[in-house]
């Protein structure tokens, strides 16, 4: 893309901690990738979108790899389907937004989707021949969250990846949730996150007594982590004393770290089908309730974690693989600017995603932004160097070199 074409609104300043209290949001703010419309609440603009893009589709492409088949459900919500387990009730969930139709119908905009699919895909699997099923979303996720501190870690309006897995037993779907699991350790190993995430043991097994979650080390996350690093064991704070007997560990030596949940897994078992009479019939001719599985992974929220992580004094540092473009070209002068153009159009060919800053302004200005959008590599293109046959490259954490033209273009072309 070109400057001049792609809208993109940076800042030379950054927001008070009064503001905006937290690191994440005022660096995305700054760095134009996100716009803060209320507390908790953000727009995503388009240098942002293209991360969100990035991050959605290295989990695509693992939920798709375990035979997830992608929807989409709706954000407003009847009634009715959440009565069947007793979560329309504010006591029990206490996040709902509701509102009402112009007959005055009650409706809730969505925050989950479990009884949703149940009711929408679950109902259709009447036999056990119709089973396995999964099938997940991307979906805009609405709650009335207490605090919205945290940025876009912790949205009142959230992107999250919801899969949910319909299974005819107990094994079938304990086997498919350790194939979930590994498919989540590559997710955050592609993300740049995998050193820092742990599988944890949690709360809240409806089936076993712990459930999974990810969490990843974060200074800005909300939770405590407790590691045993020898043995390669987290365990989250409200489980502490039971993880510690359970598991055998010794508590004194445990690492205590704050972190963030960057997704959970859950195995429901047979019971939410119970509660909500979805039964499909069995190879034995007798109805049985399908077992659910369920897993998500926080898009916006993993964004935040890698704004926090990935940063310096001089802005963002993303990891190439979910970094918005890849390079961020300037030219110096009539003839960089002549070449900036020429070496523009060849990588557009090569499919390599550049962002040429072709804007009236300052070189100083343009090499700032660079560092500031934390674009991986920054291409110079000036009279001075191309004097001698040579353009300059830096890594976003490295020192500049300079290499011949179609060095270049092989050197980004091998990152493809
Ligand atoms: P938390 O304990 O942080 O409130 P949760 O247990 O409510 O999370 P789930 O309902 O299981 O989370 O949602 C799945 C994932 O969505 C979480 O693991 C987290 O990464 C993300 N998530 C949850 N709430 C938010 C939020 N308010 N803003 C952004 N991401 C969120
Ligand atoms: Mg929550």
């Amino acid at each position: 893309m070109k400057r001049t074409d792609f809208w993109i609104k940076t800042s030379k300043t950054e927001q008070s901690a009064a503001e905006e209290p937290s690191k994440n949001a005022r660096l995305l703010t700054r760095a134009g990738y996100v716009n803060r419309q209320m507390a908790g609440v953000y727009a995503y603009l388009p240098i942002g979108l293209r991360v969100l893009e990035k991050i959605k589709n290295i989990v695509r492409r693992e939920m798709n790899a375990v035979g997830g088949a992608e929807l989409v459900m709706s954000s407003l919500q009847p009634r009715e389907v959440w009565q069947t387990t007793g979560r329309w009730d504010d006591e029990v969930v206490d996040v709902w937004f509701k509102t009402k139709l112009k007959d005055e119908t009650e409706v809730g905009l969505a925050w989950s989707h479990e009884e949703a699919i149940l009711q929408t895909v679950g109902r259709e699997l009447t036999s056990y021949r119709d089973l396995p099923v999964s099938v997940y979303q991307f979906q805009t996720k609405l709650r009335n969250e207490l605090r919205a501190k945290s940025g876009i870690m912790r949205g009142r309006e959230f992107v999250m990846k919801d899969m949910y897995s319909m299974h005819t037993s107990e094994q079938d779907l304990a086997d498919y949730y350790e194939k979930v699991k590994q498919a989540y350790g590559r997710v955050f190993e592609q993300l740049g996150l995998g050193q820092d995430t742990f599988v944890t043991f949690a709360s809240g097994g409806a089936f076993t007594k712990f459930s999974h979650e990810y969490q990843t080390i974060c200074d800005a996350g909300e939770d405590w982590l407790y590691l045993d690093r020898a043995r390669n064991i987290a365990v989250n704070e409200e489980v502490l004393d039971d993880a510690v007997a359970e598991l055998g560990l010794d508590k004194s030596k445990l690492e205590k770290v704050r972190s963030a949940e960057v997704g959970n897994i859950f195995n429901f078992g047979d019971a939410k089908a119970r509660d909500m009479g979805v039964e499909f019939m069995g190879e034995d001719g007798q109805k049985h309730p399908l077992y659910l599985g369920s897993y998500g992974i926080g898009i916006t929220r993993v964004m935040g974690v890698l704004a926090e992580k990935f940063s310096d004094e001089r802005g963002l540092v993303w990891p190439a693989a979910v970094a918005p473009f890849q390079v961020y070209l300037v030219g110096i002068g009539e003839a960089g600017e002549r070449q900036a153009n020429e070496l523009y159009t060849k990588f557009i060919q090569a499919g390599i995603e550049v962002l040429w800053d072709d804007r009236d302004a300052r070189v100083g200005e343009k090499l700032a932004d660079a560092d500031l959008l934390g674009i991986p590599y920054r291409v110079v293109v000036s009279d001075k160097t191309l004097g001698q046959g040579k353009i300059e490259l830096k890594s976003r954490t490295g020192e500049p070199e300079l290499v011949a033209p179609d060095e270049l273009l092989t050197f980004f072309a091998s990152l493809l």
